[in-house]
């Protein structure tokens, strides 16, 4: 790999510094594009996920395929609306939306909120009559299935702290005049991110449609069907993403007949293989035991291997023909878990070679921190042998521009 998009990665290494996230627009447009054909004829939507990549650059170049967003916090509507993605396709998941949260949601105007508990139902309830507005609402079912991927990024058991059971969600509806203000007429799901096999996908949809046949047969009509994300991307050799035509087939048939909205939430998927992290090789270090290169990226730039002990492949870009050597490959932080491979046989590096870290267009800079007070990596995008800056690399006076030293003491 020397070049990305046409642009020459070692240039722009060159003239933004290391550490440096590349994305792709023709690579995110084509996964973009393909599942907007893959839904073509179904009144379906894609709810984009923005936590897997909020720059707000990308959001707007899926914004222009018309594509929405799906949001967990204020934060994220923010950045969405920033973008241009217009406010009625946008929906707002997760556990814990604050009361501010939700209000700024409603003055937005947003599509709908996908609810994962009854106080949050009630919370959305009193928010909804105080602004005299009305939410549209569906409840997330948790379908208890097994996404056989990570367990940290395994959402759709009982245990696990997402959505309610088919048999409260039904609830939910029975007693629907308990929410005058809410419009309850949708059901979510999301049952896991990093889904390579689309059985478990297919159990999911499954227990979906019975959810949806069994309120249809108690009298309560749904004009929505989200069925989340988490479909999976390629990581190393051996790993394929599912076709967009294969993922839609399966909500196609399991969901026929229904004739409401179907939405889908990708995040991944969209944008992950679109992305590099490119990183420049400080040393190398001959271990007692091992032999370790040391980047200057760092699992503050990209945390996924830290925290899921997630592969990515590294590519170094150098002559592919050197001879090939094993290396740990580590930030500079102060951890071991600052790891991005261990035993990692690479053709061999020196001080200054430049290394590609694929699949890093998804949860890379949006899990970054400035942990070891290291400033946020620079991003750009590359399409057609140019280069745009879409976020310039942090610098120490923005690092620090929240701080103030103890001087004005005052109670609470
Ligand atoms: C994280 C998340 C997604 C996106 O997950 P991906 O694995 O990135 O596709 C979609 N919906 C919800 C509710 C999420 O929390």
């Amino acid at each position: 790999m020397r070049t990305l998009a046409g642009v020459d990665l070692a240039a722009l290494a060159q003239r933004e510094g290391t550490p440096l996230y590349v994305y792709s627009t023709p690579a995110i447009l084509a996964r973009a594009r393909a599942l907007q054909s893959a839904l073509a004829g179904l009144d379906a939507g894609i709810c984009y996920a923005v936590k897997a990549n909020g720059n707000r650059a990308l959001l707007a170049l899926l914004a222009g395929e018309g594509i929405g967003a799906d949001i967990v916090s204020g934060g994220e509507l923010r950045r969405a609306l920033a973008a241009g993605i217009p406010a009625d396709r946008i929906v707002f998941s997760g556990v814990g939306k604050s009361a501010g949260e939700i209000d700024a949601a409603l003055q937005a105007g947003i599509a709908r909120f996908n609810l994962e508990s009854r106080p949050e139902l009630d919370l959305l309830q009193a928010r909804a009559r105080a602004l005299g507005v009305c939410a549209h609402a569906s409840v997330r079912i948790n379908p208890d299935v097994d996404a056989r991927t990570h367990a940290k990024i395994s959402t759709g058991r009982a245990e696990n702290k997402f959505g309610v059971s088919i048999a409260e969600a039904h609830a939910w509806f029975d007693a629907g005049a308990t929410w005058p203000d809410v419009h309850l007429d949708g059901l979510h799901m999301h049952i896991g991110s990093q889904l390579l096999d689309l059985a478990p996908v297919r159990e999911a949809l499954a227990r979906m449609a019975g959810a949806w046949r069994d309120l249809a047969a108690a009298g309560h009509r749904l004009s929505c069907i989200d069925v989340g994300g988490g479909l999976g991307v390629r990581y190393r050799e051996g790993e394929h993403a599912p076709a967009a035509v294969d993922y839609v087939a399966a909500i196609r048939e399991a969901l026929a007949g229904f004739d409401g909205r179907l939405l889908v939430e990708p995040g991944r998927w969209l944008v992950a293989e679109a992305g590099v992290l490119l990183s420049r090789v400080l040393l190398v270090k001959e271990g007692a035991s091992r032999r370790f290169l040391v980047l200057d990226a760092a699992m503050n730039d990209l945390l996924r291997p830290s925290l899921y002990d997630a592969w990515h492949d590294i590519v170094p870009l150098v002559d592919s023909g050197r001879e090939r050597l094993a290396y740990d490959v580590v930030g500079p932080v102060c951890e071991t878990g600052d790891t991005f491979a261990i035993d990692r046989s690479l053709p061999r590096c020196e001080a200054g070679d430049l290394v590609a870290i694929l699949g890093a267009g998804a949860y890379g800079a949006s899990m970054a921190s400035n942990y070891n007070s290291r400033p946020l990596p620079a991003e750009v995008m590359v399409d057609g042998g140019r280069y745009a800056l879409v976020r310039r690399r942090q610098d120490f006076d923005a690092m620090i521009a929240g701080e103030c030293f103890a001087t004005d003491w005052t109670t609470a």
